[in-house]
């Protein structure tokens, strides 16, 4: 740390700490380009000391009763409703989205605290009276103990909220390792842990890059890693967590990157088609893993929806995201402003049709800030970089298909399959659609389907690495160890040895 700036540091066993690595990062504020803080980059002693903490903890919180863990999730639940704007102004001063959409940020990661509120109900097992000869058959699912969570930029609060609520409710201690781009909410969410009345090393937060996650990864106490972020991040996490020699394989489950493609049939109502594809692309600048990137138009509704689109995509109001009409703030980074008009170059030179050009966008009072327009490519083919790859900003393609069929065939040939929409008046080709798609999040008439908490989170191919998706009871699944339990008392045992596989009598 330089002391030039604010410093963002760690929170380990129920108290903020100084750093010792000596080494930080620059955190900007996207809106004016300004440096605002410098958070710590710690190192593998730092990350040591966090996983002890939450070792430490772990044996005590695991046997307090479920209902009394939900009773302090239902404090937690209150306080960041209380603290609701703070965490939202939080976010859109690292991150750059507007606020209103910050606020939805935090409301849908509320929603699985009140999930994880239900945990003593969601602990039940299954209980078999009588499997024969006095014996009772019973599972328990018990936590794993040091869990951890490893976040992306692109929603600092929603999820860590996906991950620590349920983690914590089955009973096992976690460690938030941040993204170091916008680090301020993970430690407004550890003070109000500790204030909803959470022991002290349940909950703690270690700020960092790659060295701290590698650190987490070889832990030997780290039981589980829950990841979310890129798709060569998520892959590396993943085998490298499947290498890990010891007693306890490191459970993972890894969330990458995606490339979400919304089809208009030419039965869709086309207003309702183009209101979706403006709020799904643009919202949020397309820093969304559910952003809609690619709007497939099929048939004669091509011509329609690109003349629709186009002065739609240049009206968007793009402002600093405090603003009240604000529908879209910059992107994170001056780098990976940098990325996306790179991508948009690509695109031109590969042929694709740059109908609206969001490069060179300037919002007045904000010259520094790292504003794009909105983007709209026509004529894309699935051989360019632009459709291939995840730009990751407000860039919208059109691919143009004949038919329902070459619109299901041209997405399950994408390696991502994240989330996917259909825009369709017919019920048939909504049934026929969903169930042919290979994604593993689904909207009919829906644009950016993001499942309720108590229904999982997850993509299919390399949006997702690992068997669990995310929250709802496979989150559940995923942070608890099944055990089974067959019990009898010494009056229904007979005398004598059994040499036979044992078998219901
Ligand atoms: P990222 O992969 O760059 O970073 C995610 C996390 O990994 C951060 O905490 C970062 O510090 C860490 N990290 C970065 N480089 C690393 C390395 N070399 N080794 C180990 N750890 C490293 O992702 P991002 O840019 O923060 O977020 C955007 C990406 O996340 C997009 O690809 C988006 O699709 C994806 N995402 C996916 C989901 C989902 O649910 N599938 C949700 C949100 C975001």
């Amino acid at each position: 740390m330089t002391g030039r700036l604010a410093a963002i540091s760690h929170y380990i066993n129920g108290q903020a700490v100084a750093a010792t690595s000596g080494r930080s990062q620059v955190v900007f504020n996207p809106a004016t380009g300004a440096e605002i803080a410098e958070v710590a980059l710690a190192s593998e002693a730092e990350v040591n000391a966090a996983v002890a903490a939450a070792q430490a903890a772990a044996p005590a919180w695991a046997d307090t009763a479920p209902l009394k863990r939900a009773r302090v999730l239902f404090k937690f639940k209150e306080l960041i409703e209380k603290h609701h704007d703070e965490l939202a102004a939080m976010i859109t001063r690292e991150h750059g989205k507007v606020f209103s959409d910050a606020k939805g940020e935090v409301v849908r990661g509320l929603e699985i605290v009140e999930y994880a509120c239900g945990m003593p109900q969601l602990l039940k097992t299954q209980f078999t009276d009588n499997i024969g000869g006095g014996i009772d058959n019973w599972q328990l699912r018990q936590p794993l103990g040091v869990t951890a969570g490893i976040t992306p930029f692109n929603f600092p609060v929603m999820v860590p909220l996906w991950m620590a609520p349920v983690s914590i409710g089955c009973g096992n201690t976690f460690v938030l390792k941040p993204s170091e781009r916008d680090p301020s909410p993970s430690l407004l969410l550890a003070d109000l842990f500790k204030q909803a009345g959470l022991p002290d090393g349940v909950f703690n937060v270690v700020q960092g890059d790659k060295l701290a996650v590698d650190a987490l990864i070889h832990h030997p106490d780290v039981k589980a890693i829950s990841f979310v972020g890129s798709t060569p991040i998520a892959e590396y996490i993943y085998t490298e967590g499947a290498r890990r020699k010891g007693a306890y394989p490191l459970r993972v489950q890894a969330l990458g990157g995606a490339k979400n493609h919304l089809v208009v049939m030419p039965d869709a109502d086309l207003d309702q088609a183009v209101d979706a594809l403006i709020g799904a692309a643009y919202g949020s600048a397309g820093e969304r893993c559910m952003a809609i990137s690619v709007a497939v138009a099929v048939g004669s509704v091509a011509d329609k929806l690109v003349d629709a689109l186009v002065p739609r995509v240049k009206a968007l109001k793009v402002r600093n995201g405090m603003e009240p009409d604000a529908e879209m703030g910059p992107v994170v980074t001056a780098a990976h402003k940098a990325k996306i008009e790179s991508y948009i170059e690509q695109g031109v030179k590969a042929g694709a049709k740059l109908v609206v050009d969001g490069r060179g966008h300037q919002v007045p009072g904000h010259e520094q800030g790292f504003f794009l327009g909105g983007s709209l490519f026509d004529h894309v083919s699935i051989e360019m970089s632009i459709y291939q790859e995840e730009i990751f900003g407000p860039v919208l393609c059109v691919v143009r298909v004949a038919d329902l069929g070459a619109a299901i065939d041209v997405i399950n040939r994408h390696e991502f399959g994240n989330g996917v929409s259909l825009f369709t008046s017919d019920g048939n080709t909504a049934r026929e659609f969903s169930r042919r798609i290979e994604a593993g999040m689904v909207g009919v008439n829906v644009p950016i389907p993001v499942p309720m908490a108590w229904h999982s989170f997850g993509g299919w191919k390399r949006s997702l690495f690992g068997d669990a998706h995310i929250y709802g009871e496979e989150g559940v699944r995923f942070y608890t160890r099944y055990k089974s339990i067959m019990q009898r008392w010494p009056a229904s045992i007979g005398k004598g040895a059994e040499f036979t596989m044992p078998v219901a009598k």
